[in-house]
């Protein structure tokens, strides 16, 4: 299982991560739920606020992600809006903490129409605003990008601190990026996503040298960056990239997941680079976790060696 590359292996367990079978597994059975909690802080605000505080402790920032995506009705998208308003409330009552917040526009009603998610953008910005908290967006897969960016850039009008994710599996990226808002904050990943292989690069090398391209891109037009990868040679090149830069990283941070590579965010800390983890939280940590197991062949063994062993 693990002899093939990630990037073949990753859309056959994506496929198999969205079969009802896989998900009745991950969601109902304790093993299943075990895994998740290696990805996810828990399923309430007060365990990820508890868990941005216990990295506040190392020296890592946070930025707590309201699980969610593509919801079936408008309700559900105005009940998510209402949870990251209460996500930003105690954000405002923790004022020492340095806590970002990140949304999915699925969540928020995109699916009904750009104008539609803006209505339940707006609250979510606004009370940001009142505590200089950040908010990023998420980008999901690729028949949303347009809206996203069509939102980002609506957003910054009137909030220029909004920031994007951007991925550079994505072959139109290069493209995009050109079209952002001036001086937009971007967070740079990969990408995650089963995408259709004429839309993105698919070999892992290219992906990696695309990321490294585009960082430097971004970097020249002056954008703050979040460089959002665990891999240990684009964090090296990162470094080298942006020590000797004056005042570098007052404008670079690194992101990494909940979970993943904790020693090399301790690391990372303790040489006293900036970097934040994303905390997910929520009970709707399935779609989530499917990408963070298709990612790593590994994690999949780890699943079902787990169910094995609790029977
Ligand atoms: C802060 C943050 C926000 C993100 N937001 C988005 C988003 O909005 N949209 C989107 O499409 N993608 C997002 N991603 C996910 C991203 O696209 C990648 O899928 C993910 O980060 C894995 O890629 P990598 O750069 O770490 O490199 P990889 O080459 O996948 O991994 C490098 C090394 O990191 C470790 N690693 C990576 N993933 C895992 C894992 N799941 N479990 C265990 N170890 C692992 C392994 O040691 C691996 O060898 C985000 C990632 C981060 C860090």
């Amino acid at each position: 299982m693990t002899g093939l590359p990630t990037s073949v292996l990753r859309p056959s367990l994506l496929k198999v991560a969205g079969h009802p079978w896989f998900r009745r597994l991950a969601t109902q059975t304790t093993p299943g739920r075990a895994v998740a909690l290696r990805f996810v802080a828990g399923e309430t605000l007060e365990e990820a606020m508890t868990v941005a505080r216990d990295l506040d402790r190392g020296r890592v920032t946070a930025m707590l992600d309201h699980l969610g995506e593509n919801v079936a009705t408008l309700i559900q998208a105005d009940t998510a809006r209402d949870d990251y308003l209460s996500a930003l409330a105690a954000i405002g009552r923790a004022p020492m903490l340095d806590c970002a917040v990140s949304i999915k526009l699925t969540q928020l009603g995109l699916d009904a129409s750009v104008d539609d998610c803006l209505t339940r953008v707006w609250p979510v910005l606004e009370a940001a605003a009142e505590t200089s908290t950040v908010v990023m967006i998420d980008m999901e897969s690729h028949p949303y990008v347009d809206g996203t960016l069509e939102v980002l850039r609506r957003a910054c009008d009137r909030f220029p601190k909004t920031g994007i994710c951007l991925q550079a599996y994505l072959k139109r990226t290069a493209q995009d990026i050109f079209d952002l808002p001036p001086g937009v904050r971007v967070r740079l990943v990969k990408g995650a996503y089963l995408e259709p292989p004429d839309l993105v690069y698919t070999a892992k090398d290219e992906v990696n040298r695309r990321w490294a391209e585009l960082f430097t891109t971004l970097l020249a037009r002056g954008h703050p960056i979040d460089a959002a990868t665990h891999d240990p040679r684009l964090v090296e090149g990162v470094r080298r990239m942006v020590d000797p830069l004056e005042a570098g990283w007052s404008r670079v941070e690194f992101q990494m997941l909940y979970g993943v590579r904790r020693d090399l965010q301790a690391q990372l800390a303790r040489q006293g680079y900036p970097i934040r983890v994303y905390v997910p939280y929520g009970t709707e940590w399935y779609p989530y976790l499917t990408r963070r197991l298709a990612e790593r062949p590994a994690n999949m063994w780890f699943f079902f060696s787990n169910l094995v062993r609790r029977g």
